[in-house]
């Protein structure tokens, strides 16, 4: 064993790096070097125990973790880890099926539906099915039943529903029209990646024999939030060999909603019989100060298993508090606290500003625009949401599959070529009778003969761009393939002809999405050839097109030097020297749904899953944690968009204020000594310049405190000026309301 690979290890950790065969669980809190646990062990495998790269497969839950899995693991084996399967559980599944696509019945070069894709899929279906949309399901509701289906890893027969459940009785029968819709469209969504392999192994043991021999180790990050079907589908590739390793924390399962189960930690040890658990206690991550906080919030939680983590460092910096009056003004609060850690030379990627709900992004956007800092959206998804862009990759996968129906109907009329909807309904209603795609329906005599001769001339252009695309672009490099599919399909020069600015923007998208193919073709090249017999790859166009379906959530990488925006879901696993956390009122951290028919026990659950989802916010800062809130925040109730009045999260209330630092813990004794009752309602709120040093409390009041967006990012002098002018001596004023 080299020595260096378990250097920088503890005990318990060592002990699971080092665990020979069997199954394996490591089971601890935030920041105790799970994930490198993970890293370390595949190390090992590979260079003192000789394991080929491609039998491990390493599943994690987001591209950006394992992005960084990957990199580190690159640090540590060289070009070895370039053969080492190591990806989130639905990249694995389309990796899977790209092989075995026969058997699922799709063709290897299957387009994946993202969610606008499948609701536009079953607006159709709906349609077809004389049943109007929203009543009594909308398209939405009707998939996210169909997604707890595929969860759970059902086929359509499988599916039972009461008869009394009319919604249920009609998402049933969706369900199997919309497979039957998708295979025949050559296409597969993000839940029919996981629960196509799940079926085909579970089912076919000859199958199961070939991929549960070659991976001779499975390990998973984050299990904890794994749903039954990637369970099942883990269970299978590991085999009678066993050699699983799962680490996780049931403290930060944050995906119940997506039919995440904790019970898959709990019930580990029975499927596997004989697991060695490891439990691990130090974090290394954060400060006691910051640990001490996320354990107040988390210990709090109804269903829980107690533990507690501990660290050798020191308490370090005070938590902080940013108030707004309302959400600019907390925004604005936080772009300066951002400015002040640049300030104090923190790179802007070791700095996060973490929310709860994705539209809390807006005023943050552009309190960070106005302070002129650099700064990404961890998404991912919002460059490939883009309708010119989506467009372009439309006619990408109708190239490689001309039977997708979804992508014709988008792009049959883009650019606009005067074929109206009166048209596509007309053949599609010719598609549906004859059981034909409806790109076939186009070169149909039968179909196109009523229409007026303008409509054929402009159906016929378009069949033959698809055609001609068909024929020659599938086998082309990702660069050129895109290039080609712009200029064919007159996208680009319809852009191009037209000046204005929106026009020149998306022109810009569309020039930036070749970059991205180009880029993509580059990365191939730097590939070693597999020595993996089994690996047959698919063309590069395929893969790139694949590469952007999965971009999900939490996906993008963070540009060097910008300050990651992201919501709490998406920062799972990853970490930095500086975290703010937005919007800690009630209602929106905890968040609570508006219209909500959960019986008591469910509300019980929802509350503790939020505060979960807090402790893996806070738990992602290593030296300081600033915390925010606002007084009042834009909603929509009964009457429109208007504003709420907010009160301090429940999750404050539950820190220790001594947290903030010894001067707010002595004013808020102070102030409970002299007003015995009634019980503090709010936090304390000091009024504190915002450069605090080190260790000091860093604590600030909305209003007009005189001073300007231009303030200094260098600490001030102690005790800058305050709300009122005046200037709040070393000591600071701590406002609270009872
Ligand atoms: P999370 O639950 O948030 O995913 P984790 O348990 O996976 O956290 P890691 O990300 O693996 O934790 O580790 C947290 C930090 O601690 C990392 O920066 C890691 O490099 C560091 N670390 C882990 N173990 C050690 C160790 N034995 N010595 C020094 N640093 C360590
Ligand atoms: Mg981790």
């Amino acid at each position: 064993m080299s020595e260096d690979l378990l250097q920088d290890l503890n005990d318990a950790q060592r002990e699971a790096v080092l665990h020979g065969d069997g199954p394996l669980l490591v089971l601890a809190g935030a920041g105790s070097g799970k994930t490198r646990v993970i890293v370390h062990r595949i190390a090992r495998l590979v260079r003192d125990e000789g394991v080929i790269p491609w039998q491990i497969l390493a599943v994690t839950f987001t591209n950006k973790a394992a992005g960084e899995m990957r990199e580190r693991l690159e640090a540590l084996l060289g070009l070895a880890a370039q053969e080492l399967w190591v990806q989130t559980f639905h990249a694995f599944g389309a990796r899977f099926l790209r092989r075995e696509a026969a058997r699922a019945g799709l063709p290897p070069s299957f387009a994946i539906y993202d969610t606008d894709d499948q609701v536009r899929l079953v607006k159709r279906l709906f349609a077809e099915m004389g049943v109007e949309d929203g009543s009594p399901l909308t398209a939405r509701e009707a998939l996210s039943r169909i997604d707890r289906w595929k969860n759970a890893a059902l086929r359509p027969a499988e599916v039972e529903v009461s008869s009394y459940d009319v919604e249920g009785q009609l998402a049933r029968q969706l369900y199997e029209r919309y497979q039957a819709a998708l295979l025949r469209a050559g296409a597969a969504d993000f839940g029919d990646l996981i629960v196509m392999p799940t079926r085909l192994l579970e089912e076919d043991a000859a199958l199961r024999a070939r991929w549960a021999g070659r991976f001779r180790h499975v390990l998973v990050d984050e299990f904890q939030d794994t749903n039954p079907a990637q369970y099942r589908l883990m269970k299978a590739l590991a085999g009678a060999r066993r050699n699983v390793c799962v680490v996780g924390d049931d403290d930060q399962a944050i995906y119940r909603w997506r039919g995440a189960d904790v019970s898959n930690i709990l019930g580990f040890d029975q499927d596997f019989p004989g697991t060695r658990v490891v439990k691990l206690e130090q974090n290394y991550r954060s400060t006691r100060t910051i640990l001490d906080a996320a354990h107040a919030v988390i210990s709090r939680a109804k269903r829980r298993r107690e533990k507690r983590l501990w660290t050798d460092r020191d308490a370090g910096a005070a938590l902080a508090l940013l108030v707004g009056e309302d959400e600019h003004a907390e925004a604005e609060r936080i772009a300066r606290g951002v400015a002040a850690e640049r300030g104090r030379g923190t790179p802007g990627d070791e700095i996060a500003v973490l929310y709860r709900t994705n539209a809390q992004s807006r005023p943050l956007e552009a309190a960070l625009r106005a302070a002129r800092i650099p700064y990404v959206i961890v998404r991912g998804t919002s460059f490939y949401e883009r309708a010119e862009v989506k467009d372009a990759a439309a006619y990408l996968r109708l190239a490689l599959n001309p039977a997708s129906d979804i992508d014709l109907e988008r792009v049959v009329n883009r650019p606009a070529r005067k074929i109206g909807e009166k048209t596509v309904e007309r053949l599609r209603a010719h598609a549906t009778a004859k059981g034909i795609p409806l790109y076939e329906a186009i070169a149909d005599r039968d179909a196109v003969a009523e229409l007026k001769p303008a409509a054929r001339a402009a159906l016929g252009e378009f069949h033959d761009i698809v055609a001609s695309l068909h024929a020659d672009v599938p086998a082309l490099d990702a660069g050129i393939a895109v290039q080609e599919a712009l200029k064919r399909s007159g996208l680009l020069a319809r852009l191009e002809e037209d000046h204005s600015d929106e026009a020149v923007e998306r022109a810009e998208n569309l020039a930036e999405l070749v970059a991205a193919a180009r880029e993509f073709d580059e990365a191939l090249l730097g590939e070693a050839p597999p020595t993996d017999p089994d690996d047959v790859r698919p063309p590069p166009l395929a893969r790139f097109l694949e590469q952007i379906a999965l971009l999900g959530e939490a996906d993008a990488e963070t540009p060097e030097g910008r300050v990651a925006l992201m919501t709490l879901h998406a920062a799972k696993g990853l970490e930095f020297e500086a975290v703010f956390l937005a919007g800690l009122e009630d209602g929106t951290l905890p968040y609570e749904r508006p219209w909500s028919d959960q019986t008591p026990v469910e509300r019980d659950e929802a509350l503790d899953e939020e505060r979960r989802l807090c402790y893996v916010g806070m738990t992602r800062a290593k030296a300081r944690l600033t915390l925010s809130l606002a007084r009042r925040r834009m909603g929509y109730g009964e009457g429109g968009p208007s504003y709420r009045q907010m009160e301090p999260s429940r999750f404050l209330r539950d820190l220790p204020p001594e947290l903030f630092g010894e001067a707010v813990a002595r004013e808020v004794r102070a102030r409970e000594a002299r007003a015995a009752a009634p019980p503090l309602a709010r936090p304390p709120v000091v009024r504190r310049h915002p450069g605090a040093l080190e260790g000091e409390p860093h604590i600030e009041l909305d209003g007009d405190d005189g001073i300007g967006p231009a303030r200094p990012s260098t600490p001030g002098p102690r005790g800058g000026p305050s709300a009122r002018g005046e200037r709040i001596s070393g000591e600071p004023t701590v406002e609270y309301d009872l």
